[in-house]
């Protein structure tokens, strides 16, 4: 299972791939921004799931899942957004513009297997 780590946050980036390391997935890539997320998506693919956070420069989250999802080549591609406790209430957003689920930050990597259907 190869996944795709975006978070403008190096420490939060580094917190969640030691998380994900535990559920013993260890194909993992990251992106600072959704447009640098962009292009690891297409260099990569297959991808199977994109763990997006909302808040980022050069482009946020909900952008790059509007053209992911706009986009039938990565409809395969599973979308987790992740939130803070103040953005729950953006999670609707999301989930119209095609976000498989949505995870609160800090997550565990039990919350984290659960929301990924492991
Ligand atoms: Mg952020």
């Amino acid at each position: 299972m190869r996944m795709l780590l975006v978070d403008d946050s190096v420490t939060m980036r580094r917190i969640q791939k030691t998380q994900i390391g535990s559920l013993g997935i260890t194909d993992i890539l990251e992106a600072g921004d959704g447009q640098e997320a962009l292009g690891k998506l297409k260099s990569n693919m297959p991808i199977d799931i994109v763990l997006l956070d909302w808040n980022m420069p050069i482009m946020d989250g909900i952008t790059f899942l509007k053209t992911v999802r706009a986009d039938p080549t990565y409809a395969g591609v599973k979308i987790i957004m992740c939130t803070s406790e103040s953005e729950k209430t953006r999670v609707m957003e999301a989930l119209k513009a095609g976000a498989n689920n949505y995870i609160v930050k800090p997550f565990t990597p039990e919350g984290l297997k659960e929301k990924l259907g492991l």
